[in-house]
């Protein structure tokens, strides 16, 4: 089976090409290397295989030739961060909602499966506890960019499901809580890479509100077990999952955490979200996984205790600068 996953060098995408080769499958990527990197895929590239072409998601001919070429397609390509998202709300939009209208459209000429990825963000301000994949989605107002993200994230995937439905095409949409783990880049506003930098270089740890704010993470690892499952489940096609753990931490609790796995002798600070961000920007206050359908119909679900999730991301921050 070949896999052909956009967005293949990013952080989700890289660590998914890797465990589909190691299946034993083979894998083509497209990346535009906006927020992806060849880093990502240096160790890949001269695998059996592997191939990789750079360039943009929105390139209808470039996207319906790999389409083609594979078997399924994993459609991860997006503007991610929400920093990215509030600083460049035309390029989230634009590229989130284009890039999913030109991977649907090319796997509608042979009814090819495509497995969308979503956000947890489309449950907005719900202050539902868990989310469950069946509850309305809550957004806040257009004047605010933050929404954006979740607005576009939505749309696509009612343009999965309108494929699914009217042109025949399988879908199947994951939406993904606050996955981490090594190589996650902090450049884009995600908080354990940041936190982590800052532990191990002894600056302050950003805390951004109060830090009663809540999230769940999940390893990586775990997200990419998943998403390999769904591809051979029949019965996951026109269907959405909630994909995360559900072990909460609030965001001072992870700071603290972070703080004594490394050692580090780091202040942690509270920065008001105005300085952060933007004037008039809402956070999401808690976000809880319901991951019952997704063990139902994969028999797996997320699991790893955040404390292994901190000492993965540390180690191998570690041993990437070299501090031993
Ligand atoms: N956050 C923080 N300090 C940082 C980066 C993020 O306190 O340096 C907070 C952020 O405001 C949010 C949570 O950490 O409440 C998770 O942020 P992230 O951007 O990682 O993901 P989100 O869940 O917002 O998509």
């Amino acid at each position: 089976m070949t896999v052909f996953i956009t967005g293949g060098a990013g952080f989700i995408g890289s660590h998914l090409a890797r465990a589909l080769l190691d299946a034993g499958r083979s894998v083509l990527i497209l990346d535009d290397l906006s927020t992806g990197s060849m880093a990502n895929i240096a160790d890949l590239v001269d695998r059996d295989g592997f191939s990789y072409r750079i360039g943009s998601v929105t390139d209808e001919p470039l996207v319906t030739e790999m389409v083609d070429r594979a078997d399924v397609t994993v459609h991860l390509a997006a503007a991610v961060g929400v920093r990215l998202i509030v600083e460049r709300p035309v390029h989230t939009i634009e590229t989130n909602v284009r890039g999913t209208e030109v991977v649907l459209g090319a796997a509608a000429k042979k009814q090819k499966l495509v497995v969308v990825a979503s956000t947890s963000e489309v449950y907005g301000k719900s202050q539902a506890v868990p989310f469950e994949e069946t509850d309305d989605l809550t957004l806040g107002p257009t004047s605010h960019s933050r929404w954006a993200y979740a607005c576009s994230k939505a749309l696509d995937e009612w343009l999965a499901f309108a494929y699914w439905r009217e042109k025949k095409v399988p879908v199947v949409v994951c939406r993904f809580f606050n996955t981490v783990g090594p190589g996650q880049t902090g450049r884009y506003g995600m908080v354990v890479p940041n936190f982590v930098r800052q532990a191990l270089e002894g600056a302050p740890i950003t805390v951004y509100g109060t830090g009663d704010q809540s999230r769940c993470f999940g390893h990586v690892r775990d997200t990419v077990e998943a998403v390999s499952r769904l591809i051979d489940t029949p019965e996951a096609i026109g269907e959405v999952f909630n994909i995360g753990t559900d072990e909460e931490v609030t965001i001072l609790e992870l700071a603290e955490r972070i703080r004594t796995a490394t050692g580090s002798a780091s202040e942690i600070v509270k920065i008001p979200y105005t300085e952060a961000y933007a004037e008039g920007f809402e956070d999401m206050l808690r976000r809880v996984p319901s991951v019952a359908k997704l063990e139902a119909v994969i028999g797996f679900r997320p699991r790893t205790p955040l404390d292994t999730i901190i000492e993965d991301v540390v180690g191998h921050a570690r041993d990437r600068s070299g501090a031993g």
